[in-house]
């Protein structure tokens, strides 16, 4: 049986299957009516058995992840912690899995009440939480999956901070049930060079220990999980400068959200987006401004000398930072995310920029801000007062929201630049949301719709004389980077991986075959 989704990541793989589990449901509450003591008594021992398991792991690995494990073992079979939870089984009844849950977050409130460093730890508690809960009621824990070969990684979805530090040695392809070409499984394995298919409905339960995975077909079949992974295919040679055959420059800029990425970009002309909240995605309390300084310094630190845009924050929907949690609303895509943010906590952004200006400064790049999810040319205006009185000299805002690209003339007026975020531009011209497989296929920014207000945002640009990039996933597709040349596009930034793919294909082709396309 073979099953069709959207390949966004192409290559052809086979290997064993392995399950991400998505988030436990709260355990059932209702109240025990057989022996107390028995079901108190499950407790300890599900609890020692997770601490058993993450200490055999602490002793596999070394550096950090060993203390890390080591740390959450112990939180695992604190005594505290089962005392407390047996506690509740024997007074009000609860099974055993809502007793530990219960407990759990007693000790999760005080340790957010405590704030700074404990406020971190309630995250840990968490984890231990789901892991004994997991154990008690016979499931596997929820997340990410130690690897110890290589695997094919399937789930619903994938959140960034899942896929955060995900290994490409043992990760041979993703497969996911929901998320579409521009959801972050889809730019994630893009940017590790791994087969990936989103939108594949019922993968979940497709039978057999392995899986073929075609990310170019778009399509997932069931296998006997051997490992068939042909060796990765030479990359297209690229000097480093993007131009075309008859010599017309167009920057060809990194999309980075961490040092490591940094560092395999380190070939590009400079960085075209830097998304600062993938620093972020397990933070429980704003970072100080001087920890901030010394990520993005990090970060910054191979392109000195060259151009970088860093974006502020694009907290919310999809990428939620639990610091700056916004409540629950029935749209989150449409609701309080991005620069909105900033509107209620504008001290947040500030001193955000001001360790941008001075990580730029620590490390001699030659720094842009920007802003994500601008609606009006009066939000620009806001941004950009706010960056320049920060000291930072170049500002731009993201052009992701159709209104915001119907006006990009005004937008202009406020800003010295404008960078399309297709992936979410595509999601707002065609409402499909960009992590929903069901509608996976309308975001395809291939689309004229699409085109047409790329070719709108470039002609405003033009007219004003100011540069207009697009750093939305488009720009890393070999077969549409001529065209977005062509509507009058002058930088592209990418994944590091795709940057040879599309530098080769510019060469390929003159300004005026460009605007043919186009
Ligand atoms: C975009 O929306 O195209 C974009 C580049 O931003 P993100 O994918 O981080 O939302
Ligand atoms: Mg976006």
């Amino acid at each position: 049986m073979q099953l069709s989704g959207v390949g966004v990541s192409p290559g052809r793989v086979a290997g064993p299957r392995v399950v991400v589990v998505a988030d436990l449901r709260e355990p059932d509450a209702s109240a025990v009516s057989g022996d107390l003591e028995a079901e108190a008594g499950k407790i300890g021992p599900a609890a020692e058995s997770v601490a058993a398991a993450l200490s055999d792991r602490a002793r596999s690995v070394s550096g950090d992840a060993r203390s890390v494990l080591e740390t959450t073992a112990v939180m695992a079979a604190d005594p505290a912690l089962v005392a407390s939870a047996e506690r509740l089984v024997r007074d009000r009844s609860l099974p055993a899995p809502r007793a530990v849950w219960e407990a759990a977050g007693e000790f999760m409130t005080a340790l957010q009440a405590a704030g700074g460093y404990l406020t971190e730890r309630a995250a840990d508690v968490a984890d231990v939480r789901d892991r004994i809960v997991a154990a008690l009621s016979g499931l596997a824990p929820p997340g990410v999956p130690e690897l110890t070969s290589p695997s094919v990684l399937v789930a619903r979805d994938l959140a960034p901070a899942d896929t955060a530090g995900l290994d490409p040695d043992l990760v041979l392809a993703l497969v996911t049930e929901e998320g579409g070409p521009t959801s972050h499984t889809a730019i994630l394995a893009r940017a590790l060079g791994i087969p990936a298919v989103v939108a594949c409905s019922g993968v979940l339960g497709l039978a057999g220990p392995g899986l073929v995975v075609d990310g170019s077909a778009g399509t997932v079949s069931p296998s006997d999980g051997r490992v068939v992974a042909p060796a990765r295919t030479a990359r297209p040679v690229w000097d480093g400068v993007g131009r075309l055959a008859d010599g017309h420059r167009v920057k060809l800029l990194a999309n980075v959200g961490s040092a490591s990425d940094a560092r395999a970009a380190a070939a590009a002309e400079g960085i075209g987006l830097f998304r600062t909240e993938f620093c972020y995605l397990s933070a429980t309390s704003e970072p100080t401004e001087s920890a901030q300084r010394t990520a993005y310094a990090a970060v910054l630190a191979p392109f000195g000398g060259k151009p970088v845009v860093v974006r502020t924050l694009d907290a919310g929907s999809d990428k939620p930072l639990a610091f700056l949690e916004m409540g629950a609303e029935p749209n989150p895509a449409l609701g309080v995310r991005g620069l909105r943010v900033a509107f209620d906590r504008p001290d947040v952004l500030d001193r955000q920029l001001s360790a941008i200006a001075a990580a730029a400064a620590d490390t001699g790049v030659e720094l842009s801000v920007m802003a994500p999810m601008v609606a009006t040319a009066a939000e620009a205006a806001w941004f950009a007062s706010r960056a320049r009185a920060a000291g930072i000299a170049r500002v731009g805002v993201m052009i992701e929201i159709p209104a915001a690209a119907l006006c990009a003339a005004d937008i202009l007026a406020e800003v010295d630049f404008v960078s399309l975020g297709t992936n979410d531009l595509a999601q707002y011209v065609f409402a499909a949301d960009r992590q929903l497989g069901a509608v996976a296929a309308l975001n395809d920014p291939h689309q004229p719709a699409l085109l047409r207000l790329v070719g709108m945002v470039a002609e405003a640009g033009a007219a004003a004389g100011k540069p207009v990039g697009v750093c939305g996933e488009a720009a890393a597709d070999p077969a549409l980077a001529p065209v977005l040349v062509g509507l009058g596009v002058t930088s592209l930034s990418m994944n590091a991986v795709a940057l040879a793919g599309v530098g080769a294909a510019l060469r390929a082709v003159d300004l005026a075959a460009c605007r043919a396309l186009a």
